[in-house]
Parts: structure tokens; sequence; C-alpha cells
């Protein structure tokens, strides 16, 4: 990305330090910029930079885009989705969605973050921070990269680092981590791989004993292929290939091949909370919590928060601000949707369950309004987007 800021040229004292580019940290850093607060956007990555991740953005994460006023740039690098199917060996149920969109996080991350740019945030990729000290007067950000390093100075950090984020300390943030949790592959194949199993504008999952298997098409014709996997099973199969390869049945040698011979990359186990809140720090996105990618919509809740953070800090800034507010609007917010999110994910563990739940789906309408705003959110309206089996 052009027009970076280099740890050399950037300034010593800041309102805010947003940590971590993703759709978290640029939405919290355009949410802090247009409300006047001079904010500092660190990312360690250097952009365009492969993310796991299904790219699916729900009808609830074009919401907030446009609340952002970043349409136009995301909307150029995605294609709808008009159908979601649900497959458990050879039993599969369709229900048409809409609203939702698919992008490749590469596109639709640099776009974010160009956004915060132009929206006042100053940016420095490449740039990894950690927290050196915080309190109710502010924090020391240590920021390396470049061969360089400095301290920074802030009236208060975000933190929007992610799962595998690296900037606050062990010591007072340690996120408790489900013991039985899955963890997360994804790699992108290529256009002419695996046809009837990705369709165009559609969100295919499949479902086994070992995880699922989300995939979709992308603007290029490429395929988003990201899992939720168990790590027993994964072991036994012999890696993530093999365990993807088991969920989808009929596969042809050649389509075998390609999910066995994919570069998938993964991350820390998924299911996890951790404390959002302390002097001088707040947390958003996968940094706070994630359980498990099923339902589509970590991007949905980094977006949602990322937003509403900035009025929290400009509080902080203004010296108005209560603390333990944002920790209490984090889990109003959160709380409900993360207990229905690992309600499903526990369903998924039963095979039986999920054939259950196909044929549900196949036959009746009450259950595909349900499936609706499991998959969409909340915000997926059931009443306006009619559904009929396949
Ligand atoms: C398999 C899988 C499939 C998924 N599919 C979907 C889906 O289809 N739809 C959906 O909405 N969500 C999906 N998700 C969830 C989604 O990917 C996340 O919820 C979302 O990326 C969270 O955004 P974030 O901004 O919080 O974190 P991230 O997107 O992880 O961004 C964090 C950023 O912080 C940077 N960083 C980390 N440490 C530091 C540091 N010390 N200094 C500077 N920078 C740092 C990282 O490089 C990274 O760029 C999926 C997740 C998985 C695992």
């Amino acid at each position: 990305m052009s027009e970076q800021s280099s740890i050399s040229t950037l300034a010593e004292s800041w309102d805010v330090i947003v940590v971590g580019a993703g759709p978290a940290g640029s939405a919290a850093a355009y949410s802090c910029a247009t409300r006047g607060l001079r904010v500092l956007l660190l990312e360690k990555a250097l952009f365009p930079r492969f993310k796991v991740c299904g790219g699916c953005l729900s009808p609830g994460a074009m919401e907030s885009l446009y609340r952002m006023n970043a349409m136009d740039r995301v909307l150029k690098h995605s294609i709808p989705l008009s159908s979601f199917r649900l497959s458990a060996g050879s039993c599969s149920a369709s229900i048409p969605i809409s609203g939702g969109f698919a992008i490749a996080r590469e596109a639709l991350d640099q776009e974010l973050a160009l956004h915060a740019r132009a929206s006042g945030a100053t940016l420095a990729f490449g740039v990894s921070a950690t927290l050196e000290r915080s309190g109710s007067d502010g924090c020391l950000v240590r920021v390396s990269g470049e061969g360089r390093a400095a301290t920074l100075r802030a009236g208060l950090a975000i933190c929007a680092d992610g799962l595998s984020g690296s900037f606050l300390p062990q010591e007072g943030w340690e996120p408790v981590v489900t013991r039985n949790s899955r963890f997360g592959v994804a790699a992108r194949l290529p256009a002419a791989s695996l046809n009837g199993a990705a369709p165009d504008n559609c969100i295919s999952m499949h479902s086994g004993a070992g995880g699922y298997l989300g995939m979709v098409r992308l603007a290029d014709g490429s395929i988003d292929a990201a899992a939720a996997l168990d790590p027993a099973f994964t072991k036994q199969v012999g890696g993530p290939g093999g365990a993807v390869a088991s969920l989808i049945p009929h596969l042809l040698p050649e389509e075998r091949r390609v999910l066995e011979t994919a570069a998938w990359r993964g991350t820390p186990k998924l299911t996890r909370i951790r404390r959002v809140e302390g002097p001088g720090v707040l947390v958003v996105g996968d940094a706070a919590a994630y359980v498990e990618p099923f339902t589509g919509e970590g991007m949905t809740w980094a977006l949602r928060h990322g937003l509403r953070v900035g009025e929290f800090a400009a509080r902080i800034c203004e010296g108005g601000y209560q603390a333990g507010a944002w920790a209490s609007e984090w889990k109003r917010a959160a709380l409900p949707r993360r207990l229905a999110c690992r309600t499903v994910s526990l369903g998924l563990r039963s095979p039986r369950a999920v054939r259950g739940a196909i044929a549900l789906l196949r036959h009746f309408a009450g259950a595909r309004a349900v499936a609706r705003r499991l998959v969409g959110g909340p915000w997926a309206g059931s009443s306006r987007l009619g559904a009929s089996a396949a």
C-alpha cells in the first residue's frame, strides 16, 4: 500500500492509538477520526495480506459499511450471495438469502484501512505494537518495524489485534479459551477446481464429524475455502487438507488432491473471551471474544463494535468517561449473540443433529426462517426474505 507512514515520521503523542487494521480496527479508527480525535492506526502486516476467513459479509456488516460511507469501496470487490446450502454427507438443503456479499479479505481490509486514512486517521503498516504501560492517565505503546523502534504516548489504546494478537501483555489480559474449541483454517482454491461443490453466489457449507467447511466464490472466480476443525480429528487424518476433504462426499481424485495440497493457513483455538476494558485500554473485535465462524458474523461484530467504540474513546479523551461503561455496552450487545453462536456450534458437533436439521430445512418453512436468522444474524429479517427448500 503506498503513502503509508513509517515509524520515523510518526508523532510521539496521540489521542488514540488503534492496534490492528482488520475490520474492527479500521472501523474504530474511522469512528474516532470522524469525531475529531487524533488517531494512529497501527498494523503489523504489510497490506494486502491473506486472512483466515470465509469472506462473507452479512447484511448487518453491510449496514455498518453503509454507516461508514464505505459501501462503494467494498462493493466493487464483492459479489452478492443469493443462497446458503448446508450439506452433511449426501443430504443437503438450500435456503435463499439476500443482502450479503462475498469478498476477499485482502481487498476488504485494504479498502477499509484506506477509508480510515481518508477519514483522517494516520496509518502505519509493517509496525508491530505492544502495550508498555497503561493507566487512567493514558498509555505508552512500544512500536517496532523496519529495524526501528519507538515509544508513543496516547490518551487511549484500542486493541483490535484479532485472535493471534500480541499487543496486550498476558498478565491481566489472558483470554479464557474453551477446552473443546475448534481451530480455523482457510485457503484460496483455483477457479476451476471444485465446480459442483462451490456454486456461484452461494455459501456452500459442508458439515461432518471433524468440523465444517464453508466455500464461496470470489469476484475473480477463485474459491475462498474456510473451515473450523476439531484438532484431534485433524491430527488423526494427517492435517487440514485431509480433514477438509473428508467433509465433501464423492470428490474426484483431482479435487481431493487440490484440497490436500492447498496452502492451508490456521488460527489458534477459536472459542475464547477476555476482559474488554482496563484503564487506558478498550478491546474490540476478535481480540475481545470469538466463538466459531458457522454463523458468519465475526466481521459484523468487529465492524459494529469498532464503530461504537469511537463514542467511548471520545468520552475518555474529553474526561467524561465512567470506568466500566464500554464493558457494560459490550456485554449487552455481544453476550446474547455469543450464546446463540455457541449453541449452533455445539449442535454442529452431532452429525445426526445436522442431518435432522437438514430434513427440517427441506420440509418446514418455520425451520428455514430460523436458519436464516442463525446464518444471517438477527438483522436478517425472515419475513422480508422468503425461503424455500431446494
Ligand atoms: C475459518 C474462519 C472463517 C470465517 N468466516 C467468516 C465469514 O465468512 N464472515 C465473517 O463475518 N467472519 C468470518 N470469520 C471471522 C472473521 O474473520 C473475524 O471475526 C474478523 O476478521 C475479526 O476482525 P478483527 O478486526 O477483530 O481482527 P482481524 O481481522 O484478525 O485483524 C487483526 C489485525 O491486527 C493485526 N495485529 C495483530 N497483532 C498486532 C500487533 N501487535 N501490532 C499491530 N498489528 C497487529 C493483524 O495483523 C491483523 O491484521 C471467520 C473466521 C474464521 C477463523
